[in-house]
């Protein structure tokens, strides 16, 4: 039933597949994890061509399945490593894509003092700490022209973090409010300089009330999130 081109196709396809894995993962998975556990596949010596193409097509498929899900697998170990002591500003659902790019140059010599979390309008934003929100910026006064809506929320050792382009605060809250850690003070937006449409949460840290530092590796950020 098997023609000979097709076997020596096959033979030629596991072959590639081998050396793909030899590049990318054999450390990890190894040539024979895919093996199917048939008799036949065990008497590797003298291999028919009909055992050939039955074994064949199955391996190289898994193979590539594999190596796909390794490529991915280098997110999450990313971000275990920037678990940290500080929770997350924002909730993760529906989207939560975080940008490494504190430090990204800006327009006019400025440096990107914070990290921006893609998300979508609406999704709720939280004091990270305990502490008191000092400074709120309104959208379209001439000093929230950058960020938009915003909130300063500043601790007793005066570290503050600051919460840009919101499209709401939360209820009942204003300058001088004291909020606790975990508790909603506003809502993703696109108020500000990000662009209809660019929602996103922009979050700075500020260590002792001094400059900015990268936030991200302070952050526990949720297994649900992308990281760029
Ligand atoms: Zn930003």
């Amino acid at each position: 039933m098997t023609h000979a081109a097709t076997a020596g196709r096959r033979r030629l396809l596991t072959t590639t597949a081998a050396f793909a894995c030899v590049a990318l993962t054999c450390v990890s998975f190894g040539l024979g994890g895919w093996q199917p556990a048939s008799a036949g596949s065990t008497s590797t010596s003298t291999s028919t061509s009909t055992s050939t193409s039955t074994i064949a097509p199955g391996p190289p498929k898994t193979e590539a399945l594999i190596v796909a899900r390794a490529a991915t697998v280098t997110k999450p170990a990313k971000r275990l490593r920037q678990s940290g002591l500080m929770m997350f500003p924002m909730d993760p659902e529906p989207t939560c894509t975080v940008l490494d790019n504190f430090g990204d140059a800006r327009g006019s010599g400025r440096r990107h003092q914070g990290i921006d979390i893609l998300a979508t309008l609406g999704q709720q934003v939280f004091a990270v700490a305990d502490g008191t929100l000092t400074i709120r910026y309104v959208d379209g006064a001439s000093d929230a022209q950058l960020s938009g809506n915003a909130w300063t929320l500043t601790l007793p050792d005066k570290t503050y973090y600051f919460y840009a382009h919101l499209s709401r605060f939360a209820d009942g809250l204003s300058v001088g409010s004291t909020v606790s850690k975990g508790q909603l003070i506003g809502y993703v937006g696109d108020t500000g300089d990000p662009g209809p449409g660019n929602y996103h949460l922009h979050f700075e840290v500020h260590p002792g009330g001094g400059s900015a530092v990268n936030g991200l590796p302070l952050l526990e950020v949720p297994t649900s999130c992308i990281v760029y």
